[in-house]
């Protein structure tokens, strides 16, 4: 059995991504330090794979305390590196927080990585790299633009970091560019935990459902969409976390393959955010306390994935539909309103 470290193991991408790893049968070994997570996570986790999944809670900006782990663990062949800050409007109020967060444990993770003769790394980017797209569908080769803020900036940097470090030292590795994942475990045991108020749409939506939150504004139908309101590519955590399955079994199979460093995970499709209420008070047969309001500062109107490349090179499923998503993550919102977090 192939061992693989799990940073933020925790939380959101990285808790659903364990359980798809264990269930393909890879040993999951996770560090968290709960900065933006919780552990009851690792209670959920162990509720829908029977395993305990062993948690590391320390910080990898810590490098010395990040040793320890490699070397209590010198057989890890693998590792997914979701642990960052990702909050768009906390990285332009703290860009520090994010620069210093971000960064320095990346670059203590790639040092460890050398040392401990690893072999591949995933690495958690976004479609935030791309900044305003000047295409759409936006492919692996539409070109980047300047960073819309610091949290973006940082997943630039990190996968330039990446692509540096990969030519002075043989490492295998992909960055995985997310779009906008949403949804839950559809055993509601595990789902997003957001800090504070929620600022994305689906939590905000599910959040709206149970009376947690009292309206959900739709940030503005002015727009030149078929229905005025912004467009997103939202796919499901599920079908994130099998993509790194799919990632890792393809870089130890075929390591001198001929797959890409750099791949879209998106559903593939654009949908409006009315169609995301829509879809939501539909299949969870309610009605959603909803307005319009202004638009939201910085948003872009439309942005979609062509994913074509990662479903043929990496044998990627795609599993989980719309309504899925849009039933799994109220699911998970009614067991959270039963939990008492710590
Ligand atoms: N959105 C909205 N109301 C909210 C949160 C989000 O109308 O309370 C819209 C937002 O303007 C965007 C879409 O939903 O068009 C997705 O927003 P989210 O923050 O989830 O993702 P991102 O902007 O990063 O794609």
């Amino acid at each position: 059995m192939s061992k693989v470290l799990v940073t933020g193991g925790c939380g959101y991408i990285g808790s659903h991504t364990i359980v798809d790893l264990i269930n393909n049968g890879f040993e999951v070994i996770s560090i968290d330090n709960f900065s933006r997570s919780n552990p009851l996570i690792l209670d959920g986790i162990k509720a829908i794979t029977g395993k305990v999944v062993s948690n590391y809670n320390i910080d990898l900006c810590d490098l010395e305390a990040t040793k320890k782990v490699f070397e209590d663990h010198t057989d890890i062949e693998g590792i997914i590196h979701f642990a960052a800050y990702k909050m768009v409007g906390e990285s332009v109020e703290k860009p520090l927080l994010y620069y210093h967060n971000n960064l320095v444990s990346l670059t203590n993770l790639l040092q460890l990585i050398e040392e401990f003769r690893v072999q591949n790394l995933v690495f958690s980017s976004s479609c935030s790299v791309y900044g305003n797209a000047t295409e759409l569908p936006v492919t692996e080769n539409t070109l980047t633009q300047k960073a819309e803020s610091p949290y973006a900036h940082t997943k630039q940097m990190g996968e330039a970091i990446i692509e540096n470090f990969a030519k002075c030292y043989p490492l295998k590795y992909m960055l995985l560019r997310y779009f906008n994942p949403a949804g839950a475990h559809e055993s509601a045991q595990i789902g997003e935990l957001p800090i504070d108020r929620p600022q994305n749409l689906v939590p905000y939506i599910t959040k709206t459902a149970t009376g947690e939150l009292e309206q959900l504004s739709i940030f503005g139908n002015d727009y030149p969409t078929k229905d005025g309101t912004c467009i997103r590519d939202y796919i499901h955590v599920m079908d994130i976390g099998g993509a790194h399955t799919a990632a890792l079994k393809r870089m130890q199979q075929d390591p001198d393959g001929d797959w890409a460093n750099i791949y879209n995970l998106g559903a593939g499709v654009g949908r409006s955010v009315l169609e995301a209420v829509q879809t939501f008070e539909q299949v969870n047969n309610l009605q959603l306390n909803w307005t319009y309001a202004d638009r939201r500062p910085g948003d872009v109107i439309a942005v979609y994935a062509d994913n074509q490349k990662a479903v043929n090179d990496l044998n990627w499923q795609l599993n989980y539909s719309f309504e899925d998503i849009m039933k799994s993550a109220y699911q998970w919102e009614l067991t959270l309103a039963d939990k008492v977090l710590v």
